[in-house]
């Protein structure tokens, strides 16, 4: 496949890493469960996506200190979100040993880094297990500088922060983006701004909020934009439109109004429900109505988009030469309104047009239906991904060599 979009930084395939000690940070904020011998790895998604660049620098006879965040540690070190168990599947994926550092930095982590030979790994504590990672503290930057010669960046589901790892680290080493990182911005900028047209823009989800940047920008962009989820009640409201006890996010509600507004002059076609499936509960068990219309009574709640919408939905999508989905169209974890969301999902993935998917939710969607490998890209960033779409620059890449 020939490249897409535009990538103007240093790529990790140019970086000088034969013979040297490469700072590599990869997106590892991977799901645990329990297993009988402490926590595991519950899906390796994010671990095997990046492995092709720590294949490379050691192929190329680099040694790779590995250090990615995991989950949200509260107070310092906490042994339940420790890389440990990360460490052992990238172990088991690559076939190949990877010692786990005590600890992010500090002299222990140093001399450990000190002794890897050319091909060798060491994984870092949880870098979030510092409490200068999320301020971006220059002393936690120089102490991760000294372990290494070269940094390579391929945490594109954390690009979106500048954190000590992801930004301020970069300022101190060379840095070069990672071949997962390229690959994402390069997907995810040609569908921004050289789509094959129509290009049709789906969205979803918990929160306007969330999106309202996208929803602003694709509106000025793209040929439809279909809203779902339940963020399509801040616009109901908007309107005046009963929502029940639907989950409507208050702050979303003016946001809203102002896109209603907006659309009138767009020539972009802004498609809301027409029908919903609604429950008494958030609840599997509860009982469920198809309403013919998007006026939810009270003591019920819409929790999936109708048949009708989905049918309409699918077709703009089949009709699109571009589509990009973002955000499940209903409460698909539970059975009774995951219709919606499964029909999008399918007309994503049977689009003859170029589509990408982005948001944890809408990938796990994709996956659970056994879809995921029939889009042509599927971003491993959520928040990222929302602001590299909506036109914001990532600190995580800006910091990077230019190319
Ligand atoms: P993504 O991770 O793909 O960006 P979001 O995190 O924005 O998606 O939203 C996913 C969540 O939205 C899911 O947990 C889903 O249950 C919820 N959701 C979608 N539609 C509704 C609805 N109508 N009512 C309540 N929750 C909903
Ligand atoms: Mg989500």
């Amino acid at each position: 496949m020939s490249e897409r979009g535009t990538f103007d930084k240093a790529s990790v395939r140019d970086a000088p890493v034969g013979g040297e000690r490469v700072l590599a940070r990869v997106d590892f904020n991977v799901p645990l469960s329990d297993g009988d011998s402490g926590p595991t790895v519950a899906d390796d998604t994010r671990i095997r996506a990046a492995l092709p660049t720590i294949e490379l620098i050691r192929d190329r006879g680099g040694a790779a200190v590995l250090v990615s965040h995991l989950g949200r540690p509260k107070d310092g070190p906490d042994p339940a979100l420790s890389m440990a168990p990360v460490a052992a599947r990238v172990a088991d994926l690559l076939g190949a040993e990877v010692r786990m550092a005590p600890a992010v930095v500090g002299p222990e982590v140093e001399a450990e880094a000190e002794r890897l030979d050319p091909g060798e790994l060491l994984m870092l504590e949880n870098s979030r297990f510092e409490p200068g990672e999320t301020r971006n503290d220059p002393e936690l930057a120089t102490a991760l500088a000294r372990l290494a010669d070269v940094y390579v960046d391929d945490a594109f589901g954390a690009a979106h922060r500048a954190h000590a790892t992801t930004e301020g680290v970069a300022h101190l080493l060379p840095g070069y983006a990672g071949l997962l990182l390229e690959r994402e911005v390069r997907e995810l900028t040609a569908v921004r701004d050289v789509p094959v047209r129509p290009l049709c823009v789906a969205l979803g989800g918990a929160k306007v909020t969330d999106k309202i940047g996208v929803i602003d920008r694709f509106l000025e962009t793209a040929d439809s934009v279909l809203i779902g989820g339940a963020m399509c009640f801040s616009f109901f409201r908007a309107r005046g439109v009963e929502t029940g006890q639907s989950l409507v996010e208050e702050e979303g509600i003016a946001l809203a109004e102002h896109v209603l507004e907006r659309a009138e002059t767009s020539d972009c076609e802004l498609l809301l429900p027409t029908d919903l499936v609604a429950g008494r509960e958030f609840d599997a068990a509860t009982e469920v109505r198809e309403l013919d219309g998007i006026a939810v009574p009270d003591g019920w709640m819409g929790l999936d988009i109708g048949p009708r919408t989905a049918a309409e939905y699918s077709k703009v999508i089949a009709g699109a030469g571009t589509v990009l989905w973002n955000g499940p169209m209903g409460a698909f974890e539970l059975e009774p309104f995951a219709a919606g969301t499964r029909a999008v999902a399918e007309a994503v993935a049977a689009a003859p047009g170029f589509t990408v998917v982005g948001g944890g939710d809408s990938a796990a969607a994709l996956a659970e239906f056994g879809l995921a490998d029939r889009v042509d890209w599927l971003s491993t960033g959520g928040g990222a991904s929302l602001e590299l779409l909506e036109g914001k620059s990532l600190p995580g890449v800006e910091a990077l060599l230019d190319a």
